[in-house]
């Protein structure tokens, strides 16, 4: 009997029982959690199979059926989805669930403009919470301190994946707050608000790249040096290439966070997800990305992506992720990454550990972060042109 029909006996759901234990399964052997993950995803692959039309249609195409995905080895069999499938207008086609039973949407525009829209079940909902919760317990034991968020309220930009993802550490801190609102940042607030805390909190900073990077250049332009505490995060999410097509070196980026913030280097950490997947792989202290363990990332030849490359080479990301039930969460990406050879690392967890390196070549650029950029942007310059000021 295996993992699924073990737990499914006992009336246990194995991918949930497989979420709230993420801390053994990190520390399981690389060969273990394969075999556990293996079956759930070959469970969520029967269940999509089974249950979505056009879906069925794709995997008969290529004439795979669930007797052929028994496990772990057979995962990279899987008919995958492009993520540009759900950028078109009848992606509602993908559901696997009814319209009527979705209970959440995500958005992402990319420079097109062409919404890409992911919908959410009750079930998937609660996976992408508890998954994302149990994930930033596991890597930042945050249950206390204040959160600087520089990201805008979930509320001025309900369906933008990335603002719904790092909001979740607002319930998690003594408390927080938005230092962008009405799509506009002004670093000087940022960083009396730090002060504001100095002394009576542990303070982290959240937030894209590129809005972290503007609140550092006020601090080097101004001259001033704040120093956050021993534990303070700098948490970022989203792209690494600026809206203005100039890509921030992540070394450099280390370095000027510890030089004028006052952080520890190890306490820099940057996440990869997708609004389109349940997951987020996060930086340990080795700034290595893990992939959670229910989560399998299977590397593609960008010249044939039916073909998987080995570890340590570089190719396109494909994330089979179990945790959604609206739609199959077997998701080929645009993105460009490797997955490291040796699957241990120093602090301890073993599993995928993944690089991202870019976006693919000619693909329209457009991720969460890029277009909030896009959008502070337009701001700025619409209330300089008004004859307002920046500030
Ligand atoms: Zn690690």
């Amino acid at each position: 009997m295996n993992f699924v029909e073990t737990q499914r006996q006992l009336g246990i759901t194995p991918l949930n029982a497989m979420i709230g234990s993420i801390n053994p399964l990190f520390r399981m052997p690389f060969d273990t959690v394969n075999k556990y993950k293996g079956s759930v995803i070959a469970e969520s692959f029967k269940y999509h199979y089974d249950n979505n039309e056009f879906y069925r249609d794709l995997c008969l195409r290529k004439e795979i059926s669930p007797n052929d995905i028994q496990g772990f080895t057979d995962l990279h069999k899987i008919p995958m989805i492009p993520v540009q499938t759900f950028k078109q207008c009848d992606s509602h086609l993908l559901m696997t669930s009814h319209l009527k039973d979705i209970e959440y949407e995500m958005r992402s525009t990319g420079t097109s403009g062409i919404p890409s829209v992911s919908r959410r079940d009750r079930v998937s909902v609660d996976n992408a919470f508890e998954s994302v919760l149990m994930t930033y317990r596991e890597f930042f034991r945050i249950s206390r301190g204040m959160g600087l968020f520089l990201f805008p309220p979930t509320e001025e930009m309900p369906e933008m994946g990335m603002v719904k993802a790092l909001n979740i550490f607002a319930g998690m801190l003594d408390g927080s707050a938005n230092l962008v609102k009405k799509i506009t940042f002004n670093p000087a607030h940022a960083v009396e608000k730090l002060l504001s805390w100095e002394g009576k909190h542990t303070r982290h900073i959240i937030g894209p790249p590129f809005l972290i990077h503007r609140l550092v250049k006020h601090c080097i332009d101004n001259e001033i040096k704040l120093n956050l505490e021993k534990n303070s995060l700098i948490i970022t999410l989203g792209g690494w290439k600026q809206f203005t097509g100039k890509e921030i070196p992540r070394k450099d980026f280390n370095e000027l966070c510890s030089k004028y913030l006052g952080v520890q280097i190890q306490n820099v950490r940057d996440m990869y997800g997708l609004v389109e997947a349940n997951m987020l792989a996060v930086e340990c202290r080795e700034q290595e990305k893990h992939v959670p363990p229910w989560v399998h990332l299977s590397l593609r030849n960008p010249r044939n992506v039916l073909e998987e490359v080995e570890y340590g080479q570089r190719g396109v990301i494909a994330i089979y992720d179990p945790t959604c039930t609206s739609y199959p969460g077997f998701v080929l990406t645009e993105d460009v990454g490797y997955l490291k050879e040796d699957t241990t690392c120093e602090c301890g967890r073993n599993g995928q550990k993944l690089v991202y390196i870019s976006r693919m070549p000619g693909v329209e650029v457009g991720c969460c972060a890029i277009n909030l950029e896009k959008f502070i942007e337009e701001k700025e310059k619409e209330v300089v042109s008004q004859g307002g000021t920046n500030v």
